[in-house]
């Protein structure tokens, strides 16, 4: 297992039981959006208000411990891992990682220098299939 409390003591973050929630949250789920993560983490921080969460998200993002991903509807956020893909499901909003090999990358990067490379491939995932099928 990760130890995210070490993602926040290699930043310039302290460490609090709010962030550590919060990245556990986005750990647990892979790719969490705000409203995600304080759904789950309000029963252990009653205080907690959608506002913390997101000034805590933009901190983790500014310090680079989590990235953003950005969707068509609302962005969720991931731990900083390599880069890769993400397959986005059209019915469910469901994201998944794509690995994404370094070949095409470094293809990517010759024909479109100097741009931010996120790729997207949008579909519909294996539940939703099964789904309508019954
Ligand atoms: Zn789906
Ligand atoms: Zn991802």
């Amino acid at each position: 297992m990760k130890n995210l409390k070490n993602f926040l003591e290699e930043s310039k973050l302290k460490v609090t039981p709010q962030r550590l929630a919060i990245l556990k949250e986005i750990d647990k789920k892979g790719h969490a959006s705000i409203e995600e993560i304080y759904e789950k983490i309000k029963d252990s921080f009653p205080s907690i208000s959608l506002a913390t969460i997101y000034k805590n998200i933009n901190a983790l993002k500014d310090e680079e411990i989590i990235c953003e991903v950005c969707l068509h509807q609302k962005p969720k956020y991931e731990l900083k891992k390599e880069s890769h893909a993400h397959f986005i499901c059209k019915k469910c909003g469901k994201v998944e990682d794509v690995p994404f090999n370094d070949i095409v990358r470094k293809e990517i990067n010759k024909t479109y220098p100097n741009t931010q490379k996120e790729l997207y491939i949008y579909g519909i995932c294996e539940d939703c299939k099964k789904k309508n099928k019954c």
